[in-house]
């Protein structure tokens, strides 16, 4: 069971031992509960649970009814017995949760969905690859390039073949000669920006997220510059 279904199986158990002791004579009684989460929300008159609130009322109501905290499997009869049950009824179709999972819970499960929503498209979709080969996560964290490194990595720069894509340009192939017309030809090999050059990865890795992996600081003021020449040339 996770932590929430514990929360939510135990604070229906707690609302049955308060009302079976409200219903006995006039005695003191002490609910031990191993959850503190449930106790915690029986203790708070402003629960957004309704259970937790109606648990608070019988105590506030009922001074000779306590709750109190019981350390979990260390032999204590009455809580192991009552673990035995909870497991049997966990494992069982009947009795659903009647207790409603927190918000903060709900919050916490649609966001992991969205977030894995969004890694699926991500990762099924044709555009923006030569991003996604850089940070292949999808995250809420901004990241923070600077407008070269940007415009490097996206392959988004004055390169032939991207000012072709837009009719700037009669040909994607390099001035050099060169037909393979990438950002990491010009930060690697292009005899027409040598003077920027920066390590070439070897040919099996070669791709930016490696270049950017290796010594990152440099290789980004190298691209920053080189970008920067680009855009004055
Ligand atoms: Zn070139």
């Amino acid at each position: 069971m996770s932590n929430n279904t514990v929360f939510q199986a135990e604070l229906p158990a707690s609302k049955h031992a308060t009302d079976h002791a409200t219903s006995l004579p006039h005695q003191p009684t002490t609910i031990l509960v191993d959850n503190q989460e449930s106790i915690q929300a029986a203790a708070n008159p402003r629960s957004r649970n309704t259970t937790s609130r109606e648990i608070c009322k019988s105590l506030i109501t009922n001074k000779l009814i306590h709750i109190s905290w019981i350390k979990a499997h260390v032999g204590y009869d009455g809580n192991e017995e009552a673990d035995r049950l909870a497991k049997e009824a966990a494992e069982s179709d009947r009795d659903p949760l009647s207790v409603k999972a927190p918000i903060s819970f709900l919050i916490s499960i649609f966001k992991k969905k969205i977030m894995e929503d969004w890694q699926s498209d991500c990762e099924d979709e044709y555009t923006g690859r030569s991003t996604f080969n850089i940070l292949q996560k999808v995250s809420t964290q901004p990241c923070y390039w600077k407008r070269e490194e940007i415009l490097f990595f996206t392959g988004h720069c004055p390169f032939p073949s991207y000012l072709e894509r837009f009719n700037f340009a009669s040909t994607s192939i390099c001035p050099c000669g060169n037909t393979n017309d990438t950002p990491l030809h010009y930060a690697t090999e292009c005899i027409l920006t040598a003077s920027f050059h920066m390590t070439k990865p070897a040919q099996q890795h070669a791709k930016f997220k490696l270049i950017i992996l290796q010594n990152i600081k440099i290789q980004k003021i190298h691209l920053r510059t080189e970008i920067s020449v680009m855009h004055t040339a």
